[in-house]
């Protein structure tokens, strides 16, 4: 990743974009479109459509002709083997201008988004692809004279509905191993972050995927969201958003066809530092930015750092040197550690937030301030907040922002019921050099993922997803393919 490499790329003037329904780029029915307004330094890049129900349908029912026509579904294993591949190999190929689009699009810095995006899309699609022909069915053991066959089946239309934080990445984690099942896809990114994917969609039909096996339908959660939620035609739907949302799309299921939903939402993580944590240094580092990358826009962000109290103020005075002294900036300046937050929307939320846990009684230790390195961007300073207490909003709600929460604790049980005490159960994280407590609170964490002497960076071979209110599904890893597959028996009398 060199800056002329960038440079070379940023101004790249970007068409109005359409949706993609059946292999063709089409304005929405209703002709709408939304503008596409940059974080980095408020410049409208183009617009993309708007699409409303009746685009919806024809997107669901490119996707479900196709399916039925076979002409994915049925293709033979290795033959879908090689389109994956091929996408991989595109997105390769096209890897700094799919991570210099996205960044323009929602201010990720660029060497976060270089990694996590085009580079962590494509290795999806390669372990994906790398299943195709690996999804074996079972013999059951049944009594002499009898055969039960259990045949694994693409279920059919999967709708996934993507948030704007790494729409690469989490895009991938939904519509490679639905196509690696055999599925049709109909795809809704976020309106705050459309173009990558857009552009992915492209690759996808350039590498030789069947027009109509995925389809792309841009426009806001109100309407194209919940349209697609509601249609009857749709068999699984696979979010990854917020809570709310969660909660609108599950309804919406209720109301409509009974679709499957999945849903990885939110959380409020705990971040756990013992007083044995081998390398204190180390530990602050990587809790500084298992917080602050990406300006807090992360799911599993640590957002609540939990110190035992004789190690308190020594631990704490080092994140917030560290984040006193991360460059917040221009994303697409490769010196600059933070770039922007992704909406003005957002930055106003962070803000609510910060002050409502102000007035609750938290201390603001630093940053926090709304600060301008770019005109028109949108950007905030990562702050640190102590005294902060359990029962403080701040404590327990998402704030999806730069914004740190400790709070001390005396021993392991205290730890526990702390990390334990939201409502959430996404991430976390524990530093201790002793293995027994290690793998004592991996075991209590209430959580789908224990970092242990470490803070993010799990790859594609481990599952990803939440228990209690931040989700019931999960992408990456073996498993996310059981998703998209029915099972179906067959008992024969011989
Ligand atoms: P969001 O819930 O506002 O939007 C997500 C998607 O849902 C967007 O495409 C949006 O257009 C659509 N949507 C909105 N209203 C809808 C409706 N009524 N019907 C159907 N679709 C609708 O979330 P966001 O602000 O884009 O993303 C941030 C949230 O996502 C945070 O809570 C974050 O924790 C969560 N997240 C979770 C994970 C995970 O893996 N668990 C990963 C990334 C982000």
């Amino acid at each position: 990743m060199k800056q002329e490499q960038i440079d070379a790329l940023r101004h790249l003037l970007i068409p109005d974009q359409g949706l993609l329904i059946d292999g063709q780029w089409a304005t929405a029915a209703s002709c709408q479109t939304l503008p596409v307004v940059s974080p980095i330094d408020g410049q409208q890049l183009c617009t993309i459509a708007a699409a409303g129900s009746e685009d919806i349908d024809r997107a669901v029912q490119a996707a479900r002709r196709t399916f039925e026509q076979g002409v994915w579904s049925r293709m033979a294993p290795a033959e879908r083997k090689k389109v994956l591949h091929c996408i991989a190999d595109r997105i390769e190929a096209h890897h700094a201008e799919l991570a210099v689009l996205g960044v323009r699009d929602n201010g990720t810095e660029i060497a976060m988004a270089w990694k996590a995006e085009p580079g962590s899309a494509a290795g999806t699609f390669r372990y994906y692809a790398e299943c195709v022909d690996k999804i074996n069915g079972e013999i059951a053991p049944t009594p002499e004279g009898t055969l039960g066959l259990i045949h694994k089946e693409p279920v059919g239309v999967v709708a996934a509905i993507v948030p704007w934080n790494f729409p690469l990445m989490i895009g991938a984690w939904k519509i490679a191993p639905a196509l690696a099942a055999g599925n049709s896809v109909v795809l809704k990114p976020s309106e705050d972050a459309s173009l990558s994917l857009l552009r992915l969609a492209q690759l996808c039909l350039d590498a030789g995927l069947p027009p109509g096996v995925i389809n792309v339908v841009t426009g806001t959660g109100a309407e194209a969201g919940e349209a697609l939620a509601r249609h009857m035609d749709v068999d699984i739907l696979t979010f990854t958003g917020s809570g709310p949302v969660g909660r609108q799309l599950l309804k919406a299921s209720a109301e409509s066809n009974l679709k499957r939903v999945y849903l990885e939402l939110g959380g409020k993580s705990p971040n756990i530092v013992f007083e044995d944590a081998v390398d204190l240094a180390q530990a602050a580092k990587v809790s500084a930015m298992g917080i602050f990358r990406n300006s807090g826009q992360v799911c599993v962000a640590g957002s609540r750092l939990l110190v035992q109290r004789s190690v308190h103020d020594e631990f704490v005075e080092r994140v917030q040197k560290l984040a006193a002294s991360l460059r917040v900036g221009d994303p697409l300046d490769v010196t600059n550690d933070i770039g922007a937050i992704s909406s003005a929307r957002q930055l106003a939320r962070n803000q609510s937030m910060l002050a409502r846990a102000l007035e609750q009684g938290a201390r603001l230790r630093t940053g926090g301030q709304v600060i301008a390195p770019v005109p028109g961007g949108q950007y905030m300073s990562p702050a640190v907040l102590d005294a902060v207490q359990p029962d403080m909003d701040i404590a327990r709600q998402e704030v999806f922002g730069p914004v740190l929460a400790v709070m001390p604790f005396d021993d392991e049980a205290e730890a526990v019921r702390l990390a334990n005490g939201t409502e959430y159960g996404l991430a976390s994280g524990v530093w201790t050099g002793s293995l027994s407590r290690a793998h004592r609170m991996v075991r209590a964490i209430k959580a789908g993922v224990v970092h242990v002497n470490t803070y993010g960076g799990p790859d594609i071979t481990v599952p990803l997803g939440g228990v209690r209110q931040s989700g019931n599904g999960h992408d990456k890893s073996m498993h996310a393919l059981d998703k998209y597959l029915d099972l179906k028996t067959a008992w024969i009398q011989l």
